[in-house]
């Protein structure tokens, strides 16, 4: 992930090269807020805040502000608020839907965009071991607060490829769900409380004490997860954590079709309650992250291939040798039970993203697909796919076993997005709609979806939202055009 924090070039504070005279009072009063040094005006120093991770969106921004606590945060939504400027909230920058950068043609109404980055909300305050809970800022990366659980004895279960960079709060704020979900569920389920800035720059503390049991009133932590920053800025969260698990075993298994690999997840999930990872992987895509990777394909690659991984206090590789076996899969199996083992076959899907990043500007398609509709969707994706760019490469993987597929879409020349991306962004939704799935399973919405949250949201669904959203920020000045189509 060490390219992914390279998209934070030097910065150059504000001041450096404007006079006086022309720099914006609000540049003016959020420095006075944050200090000088933690308000990047000038557009080299902000440019690494304005693309995103896919390099496909890109919007400028006023300015890039970085607060240091949950007081400097509603001290800078009162003076954009005051300035009539929009606020996009940005934690470690590795979305993949646009919701973290300005939006392309400015917010709509000329207001200027400041970009509000959490990164030195980064203090892990402590672990709880009563409880079973970490409480951190909300800048803080996912492999720091996994380090902090892990040092207390405990785990912080969820995990992504993206962890040096993703933020607590913007896994949060995207519900994500990794590699881990399918045992210990997204980001929902292990989020314990949270604190906010709201838009009217109001601190809200939801379920911050610990307290495992609390019904008082509405779950305001709740309704922020995956509000993708368009309703509050959280700056601080509690995290349940799980017992250690730390033994651990990894099968790669060879097999034809895609509907073997969902036979296999459907055999396997009930027959091994330590399954953590069932990710499905296809050869090209194999085929592009091993030579991304410099590293000799561990079997003879097949058209297709199940990623396991099984966790538990004592060793699992008995338990998933087995299973495997009663599935008729050991033979097309290579497994590990060593790190360095298990991490070899484990970077083949975690690295996907990469390889595909370091071939190109992709499409990138978060979908989720009921499990025995999978095989139907992937044959008939790269159909889709190819009616509207015949050239293109589809590189297919993702979370099986919560029927999470990730469909990358490589145009033959990357100026076809900017004129035809659309129509493919309508082709491949329209197909997931078909297949009774849903548009976003773990990313969000962000700009790059906004336009299709009706074909699997239902219009009270979305009406709901849309009250939600003017009810809290009723100026529409946290990240306007993310997430709903409009707003107001
Ligand atoms: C290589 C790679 C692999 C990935 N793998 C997975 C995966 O397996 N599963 C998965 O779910 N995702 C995955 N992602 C996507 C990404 O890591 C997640 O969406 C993550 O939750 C984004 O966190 P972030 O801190 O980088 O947020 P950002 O990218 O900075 O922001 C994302 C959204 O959250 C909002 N936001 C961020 N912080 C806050 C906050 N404090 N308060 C309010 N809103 C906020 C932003 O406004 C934006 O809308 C991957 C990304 C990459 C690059």
């Amino acid at each position: 992930m060490a390219d992914m924090v390279a998209h934070h070039v030097a910065d150059r504070p504000v001041g450096r090269s404007h006079s006086d005279a022309m720099v914006p009072p609000l540049i003016t009063a959020l420095a006075e807020i944050v200090g000088p040094g933690h308000v990047l005006a000038d557009p080299p120093a902000r440019a690494g805040f304005e693309t995103d991770w896919t390099g496909r969106w890109h919007g400028e921004a006023l300015a890039v502000v970085r607060p240091a606590d949950t007081a400097e945060v509603a001290a800078v939504v009162t003076a954009c608020a005051n300035a009539e400027a929009v606020i996009v909230t940005q934690g470690g920058h590795t979305g993949l839907v646009g919701g973290g950068v300005p939006r392309a043609r400015g917010c709509g109404d000329g207001r200027p965009q400041v970009v509000v980055s959490t990164t030195r909300l980064n203090a892990v305050d402590g672990v709880d071991t009563a409880t079973a809970q970490l409480a951190a800022g909300a800048g803080t990366t996912l492999a720091d607060a996994q380090r902090a659980a892990r040092n207390a004895g405990l785990e912080l279960a969820l995990d992504l490829a993206a962890r040096d960079s993703a933020t607590l709060g913007g896994l949060i704020a995207c519900d994500a769900g990794g590699l881990r979900a399918l045992r210990h569920g997204t980001a929902r389920r292990q989020l314990a409380g949270l604190r906010a800035v709201m838009a009217d720059a109001t601190v809200i503390d939801s379920r911050m004490t610990g307290l495992i049991k609390d019904t008082a009133g509405y779950d305001l932590g709740a309704l922020l997860v995956g509000s993708e920053g368009t309703l509050a800025i959280i700056t601080a969260v509690r995290w349940s954590l799980t017992p250690p698990r730390p033994a651990r075993a990894v099968a790669l298994v060879g097999l034809q079709t895609v509907a073997d690999a969902v036979a296999l997840a459907r055999t396997l999930r009930p027959a091994l309650p330590s399954l953590e990872v069932c990710e499905l992987m296809l050869r090209d895509g194999m085929a592009l992250t091993l030579a991304h990777l410099g590293l000799a394909a561990p079997m003879a690659l097949s058209p297709v291939a199940v990623l396991l991984e099984c966790a538990g206090a004592q060793d699992p590789m008995d338990e998933l040798a087995a299973a495997l076996a009663d599935a008729g899969a050991d033979q097309r199996a290579v497994s590990a039970a060593d790190s360095a083992g298990r991490e070899r076959l484990l970077a083949i899907r975690e690295r996907h993203a990469d390889a595909i990043a370091a071939a190109g500007v992709p499409v990138k398609f978060d979908v989720g697909v009921p499990l025995d509709r999978i095989a139907e969707f992937c044959s008939e994706v790269d159909q889709v796919v190819a009616a509207v760019w015949p050239r293109a490469r589809v590189i297919t993987f993702g979370h099986l076993a919560d029927g999470n597929l990730h469909v990358n879409v490589l145009p033959a020349d990357p100026g076809d997005i900017a004129a035809s991306g659309d129509a493919l962004d309508d082709a491949v939704l329209r197909l997931v709609a078909r297949c009774s799935g849903t548009v976003s399973a773990e990313h969000g919405i962000g700009v790059h979806k906004v336009g299709h949250l009706q074909l699997t949201r239902a219009p009270a669904e979305i009406a709901a939202m849309l009250a939600i959203k003017r009810a809290l920020d009723p100026a529409d000045i946290l990240n306007p055009g993310v997430g709903l189509p409009t707003a107001f």
